[in-house]
């Protein structure tokens, strides 16, 4: 949609412009936010990403998902190689598979 539009739709619902109007609708959700707007909910989030929010709430960091998993004791994740080597989690758990993992490799076994 071309910015000229967008600027209109959202005089239509009240705001200058349009960044204004997502600026004024960012803590509603896509949903709210289209009613409030009348838009449709893709149309949110493209004016919202267009805006540069909510691109790193949508696409955590790679670091932001290794935080998230280590956060969260019931990841299925935990007690796994990969879960200490690659995402960094000292839990009991993943720490004890990454001792039994280096053991085994240091046996000779798969
Ligand atoms: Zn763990």
């Amino acid at each position: 949609m071309p910015r000229y539009d967008r600027d209109e739709v959202a005089r239509r619902a009240g705001f200058g412009d349009w960044r204004e109007a997502v600026a004024a609708t960012a803590g509603l959700s896509q949903q709210e936010a289209a009613r409030v707007l009348g838009v449709s909910h893709p149309t949110v989030r493209t004016w919202r990403a267009a805006a540069g929010q909510s691109v790193a709430v949508a696409r955590p960091t790679a670091e932001q998902a290794r935080e998230a998993f280590r956060a969260d004791p019931g990841d299925e994740r935990h007690g796994s190689a990969n879960g200490y080597r690659n995402l960094g989690c000292r839990c009991p758990a993943c720490t004890a598979a990454w001792s039994r993992y280096r053991r085994e490799r240091a046996a000779g076994g798969s």
